[in-house]
């Protein structure tokens, strides 16, 4: 009898938006220490973008640079990506903004200009960049689309109703795609966070409120990027297939929705 040694898993090419930072930089970790092969996507972080991709274990990883509202530039982004990798295997629509706007007390013009901004990065910019990710996943025989949603979608952001909206329209968008891409064999699928130890929430949590915050869980705290990370990594693995159009709650219970 031989021992075989264990095969490596095979490497996958990774498309990450919003890589240079926060919960995108802990799914780029995440993926690239099981041995996949990442595309590190960056709006304006430029340097922390490259201290990202430094810091990945294995090779094969690269740099992409595109500003989600711009169509063209996402289009370009994600074909620029599959050429580097050699081809695209999962697409992680990562990238967000959250800016107060509350509605009683936004001028009309701040207003707009939130509801416009936030729809367009994390809705219509993640409807683009899976747009133009299909005919790669289709090329590699399948694959996965992961979306970073939000709690707010189902608990409301009353502070910034634009960007609940924003992702309870991911998570619709999601499931749409789930069905229409399942016979491609490309499962798509959300994660929906509570809080989470990064810039975008630190205004919160370092704030009066903060306490507040870390209390809607039962464990006492805000998720860590990588827990959200671990979730994304799982779904987006073949043995998740069938878990295909799931929106998985990454919020310590703080907000449990039946
Ligand atoms: P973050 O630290 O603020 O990072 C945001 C990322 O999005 C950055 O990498 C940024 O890239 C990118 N981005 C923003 N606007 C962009 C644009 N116009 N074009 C290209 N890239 C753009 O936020 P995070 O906390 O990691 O959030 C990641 C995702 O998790 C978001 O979708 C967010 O809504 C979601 N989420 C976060 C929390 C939380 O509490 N933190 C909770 C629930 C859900 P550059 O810096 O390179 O421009």
């Amino acid at each position: 009898m031989t021992n075989d040694p264990t095969p490596p898993p095979s490497s996958r090419a990774v498309l990450v938006t919003g890589g240079s930072r926060g919960i995108g930089r802990a799914i780029a970790r995440a993926f690239a220490a099981r041995g996949d092969r990442v595309a590190v996507h960056w709006g304006e972080s430029r340097d922390r973008a490259e201290a990202v991709l430094a810091e990945l274990p294995g090779s094969g990883h690269v740099l992409v640079q595109a500003d989600l509202t711009d169509a063209g530039a996402v289009a370009a982004m994600v074909d620029s990506a599959a050429d580097a990798l050699g081809g695209l295997d999962v697409l992680v629509n990562n990238a967000g903004v959250f800016t107060a706007s509350p509605p009683l007390s936004s001028s009309y013009e701040r207003w707009q200009e939130v509801w416009a901004r936030t729809l367009a990065v994390n809705l219509v910019g993640a409807a683009n960049a899976t747009f133009r990710a299909v005919p790669h996943l289709r090329a590699a025989g399948g694959g996965a689309v992961m979306n970073v949603s939000s709690r707010g979608a189902f608990r409301g952001e009353p502070d910034n109703p634009a960007y609940g909206a924003s992702k309870a329209g991911l998570n619709a968008f999601a499931q749409s795609m789930a069905v229409a891409l399942a016979p491609l064999g490309i499962s798509v699928s959300c994660v929906a966070p509570g809080f989470v130890q990064t810039e975008m929430a630190r205004e919160v949590l370092d704030g009066p409120g903060g306490a507040a915050v870390r209390a809607q869980s039962p464990f006492g705290r805000v998720a860590r990027p990588e827990e959200v990370a671990s979730a994304v990594l799982w779904l987006a693995s073949p043995e998740a297939r069938f878990s295909t159009g799931t929106i998985v709650d990454v919020n310590g219970a703080s907000y449990l929705r039946s």
